[in-house]
């Protein structure tokens, strides 16, 4: 048989990284070997949902087997153990592709994980559970057959090949796939009975196919010499115990013998845990259930078991896990885990119409009575049953994640996890944005190492206060120190430190929040108005002394700024610069810059758009004013000019177009501050350029920018 199979073996090399993972695989030491097991009998249930979704459309497309199960066979005198199904099977191409040279993109993850120190067990995550055969076995055949194809032998011992044949032997599957693990010397416990049992229960419990094993019983029975071997009477167990006694003392008169039998035991319970009720299921049965969903390694985080009655009738478990999977945000994958079911049917896994993609974390089922069987993806699209129940899950997983944020070290965990998803939603969904806004949490200049949810925000809210203020910008550090913020925090004011790059979207949707405007620290048009007439009055004065030094700033500046304006928000700093009310902040102009497909018209429209605010009652400001006044041209005018430009850029989140002219104006002052002098240390101005020069050289700069 094995000649006539190698006659036309086709061998293949292993793609290069699944080659590393086997070599990771085989080579280091796991003790969590036994989940191989889940991961076979995993991939057998899916390949299993996809014939019988198949079938429902086409009935004969189950001829070849009608039967839909998994059998375990183990084959103790040839150390080998058998997983069969009659699921889908795989074509020749689909086993050369999905076995061997076409690597997921979770191979290079998962290895780099593992180098990490993760477990083995998390391999199904990545989606390459097969490869886990490996860790039990030192050869692994896999015999399949599609309807669409031949049966063909898939087989390796690892080593960086593997071969693909056609089945000559004649042992027909009729459909499916037989995996046989020839099973490593110190592996030979996965041929136990008990051992494969365990293993079921403890992580394939809710395998929706029937799982058979292939068990082994060995009676024993006493004939005597003259006796039918095949005497009925002589079966029970009482009886043997007395015979073999007697045997003893009557030697050849009995015979004891061993009769071996074998049948197919079932060995899972199949009913779907969501048609139980919720108060009957154990938080043990859930955390199994969901593992079994998901290959998640760890407990879930919430679980939300529900069932919708009424004109529409659907049942549904959904799962928020404990932290976000390595490619949560990988737009090459549609992240969609609601597993869809009619009438117990499993349907589709990935059906995007389920559930909004913000939500794509969520993990779960959905068993809908109403939905016909043969619905197809076309239909789906404007199924109205679906959109309903759509808006269901919505609406469970907001309740789920609103009894998640009552443990606060559980929200904790989620909120770090997930929260970009929650800003994601506030952005793109209108109309559950006011419920999303109060899962948002944020550190504000009152909320020390905690944060704080925006309804918290409002019972702090000082009298007279009438906005939320927020400030975004790269991280906390860079943020909680602004000179935007020295008003606010005089006046006692609460500041929402933003600092995620969604945070700039989110709150561009949300506007308001409890019928109070969110208000950016850092734009135009920041109003603090509560001062007495005497106070405005002197205010004006002031501002009309500074009326000058603006116009000569401005010309200095020329089109790096819009305008330059007395400030209402600083108290210490001299200077900040503001964006436009709708044009992008600066922290906004970063992520931008950083985007690097972006449309660069939009970046001179959105950009740009700066205002100075100068402090009058800071030191620097008013000796400028002076010396100004005392001469419009005076050159240490313009220098300290664009010294606190530059400066301004900093503070306020900005990036500088040109660090080295920057930096050169630094070390002039140094020079200064030390009182060495330029001539003397025969520094010319080749390294501090003109003022003149610096303007038209940087002027370029922005139009290449
Ligand atoms: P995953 O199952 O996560 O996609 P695996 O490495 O476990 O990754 O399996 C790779 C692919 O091989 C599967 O996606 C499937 O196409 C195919 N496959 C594995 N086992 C079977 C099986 N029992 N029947 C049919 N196809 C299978």
């Amino acid at each position: 048989m094995a000649d006539v199979q190698m006659a036309d073996a086709e061998t293949f090399a292993f793609q290069a990284e699944i080659n590393q993972l086997l070599s990771l695989i085989i080579n280091t030491f796991y003790s969590n070997k036994e989940i191989f097991l889940r991961e076979i009998i995993s991939n057998s249930s899916d390949a299993l949902d996809k014939i019988r979704f198949e079938s429902l459309t086409d009935k004969s497309k189950l001829d070849g087997q009608p039967e839909l199960f998994i059998r375990l066979v183990p084959d103790k005198a040839n150390k080998t153990l058998s997983i069969i199904d009659s699921g889908i099977g795989m074509t020749k191409a689909d086993l050369v592709n999905n076995l061997g040279t076409i690597a997921r993109s979770g191979t290079k993850e998962f290895m780099e994980a593992l180098q990490a120190g993760a477990d083995v067990s998390m391999i199904g995550q990545f989606g390459v559970g097969f490869y886990s055969a490996y860790l039990v076995a030192e050869k692994v055949i896999v015999t399949t057959k599609h309807n669409d194809d031949e049966q063909y032998i898939w087989e390796s011992q690892a080593g960086g090949s593997f071969t693909v044949t056609r089945d000559v032997s004649g042992e027909q599957l009729g459909r499916g796939t037989k995996i046989t693990l020839f099973l490593k010397e110190d592996q030979l416990e996965y041929l136990e009975e008990r051992r494969i049992k365990d293993l079921v229960r403890k992580h394939s419990e809710f395998i929706s196919y029937p799982i058979y094993l292939w068990t082994e019983k060995t009676t024993e029975k006493e004939i005597s010499d003259d006796e039918d071997e095949d005497d009925p009477k002589k079966e029970e167990e009482g009886e043997v115990e007395d015979v073999d006694e007697e045997k003893e003392d009557t030697k050849g008169k009995k015979k004891k013998i061993k009769e071996v039998s074998h049948e197919w035991q079932l060995i899972n319970k199949q009913k779907p845990i969501w048609l139980r009720k919720p108060e009957e299921i154990t938080k043990e049965e859930y955390a199994s259930f969901y593992k079994s969903l998901t290959n998640d390694w760890e407990d879930h985080l919430a679980v939300k078991h529900f069932s919708v009655e009424g004109q529409l009738e659907f049942k549904a478990i959904l799962f928020v896990p404990k932290r976000a999977p390595f490619d949560l945000f990988d737009t090459r994958k549609k992240m969609n885990n609601i597993k869809l079911y009619v009438r117990r049917v499993f349907i589709m896994d990935n059906c995007e119409e389920l559930i909004p993609e913000y939500l794509g974390f969520v993990k779960g089922v959905v068993d809908s009575d109403d939905l016909p069987l043969n619905i197809s993806r076309e239909m789906l699209q404007q199924n109205k049953i679906l959109k309903v129940i759509r808006k269901n899950l919505v609406k469970k997983c907001i309740e789920m994640f609103n009894e998640i944020s009552e443990n606060k070290e559980d929200y904790n965990k989620f909120y770090e996890a997930f929260s970009k998803n929650l800003k994601l939603g506030i952005h793109e969904d209108s109309q559950n944005r006011t419920k999303l806004a109060d899962l948002l949490r944020y550190h504000s200049t009152k909320s020390g190492d905690e944060m704080t949810s925006l309804k918290d925000y409002v019972t702090r809210m000082k009298e007279g206060q009438k906005d939320i203020y927020y400030i975004t910008g790269e991280s906390k550090k860079a943020v909680e120190n602004s000179p935007f913020l020295e008003r606010l925090k005089k006046k006692g004011y609460e500041v929402l430190f933003m600092i995620d790059a969604i945070d700039e979207y989110a709150v561009g949707q949300l506007k308001e929040y409890d019928g109070k405007k969110l208000v950016s620290a850092t734009k135009e048009g920041l109003k603090l108005d509560d001062e007495t007439e005497e106070e405005k009055k002197k205010k004006e004065e002031k501002k009309k002394s500074f009326e000058n030094l603006c116009k000569t700033i401005k010309d200095i500046l020329g089109d790096k700024v819009e305008k330059v304006v007395v400030s209402d928000r600083i108290v210490d700093s001299p200077c900040c610069l503001v964006t436009g009310e709708y044009g992008w902040t600066a922290n906004m102009e970063r992520i931008m810059k950083a985007q690097a497909l972006r449309d660069n018209s939009m970046g001179s429209y959105m950009s740009s758009k700066k205002t100075m605010e100068i402090n009058p009652d800071n030191g620097i400001m008013e000796e400028l004013r002076k010396r100004a006044e005392a001469d419009k041209n005076d050159k240490s005018v313009k220098d300290l000019v664009m010294l606190l430009f530059e400066t301004a850029l900093l503070t306020s989140g900005f990036s500088l177009d040109d660090p080295n002219t920057f930096a050169a104006r630094i070390h002039r002052m140094l020079k200064l501050g030390l009182s060495i002098d330029e001539d003397e240390t025969g520094g010319d101005d080749a390294d501090m350029p003109a003022l003149e020069e610096d303007r038209a050289e940087e002027s370029k700069m922005e139009e290449v920018d």
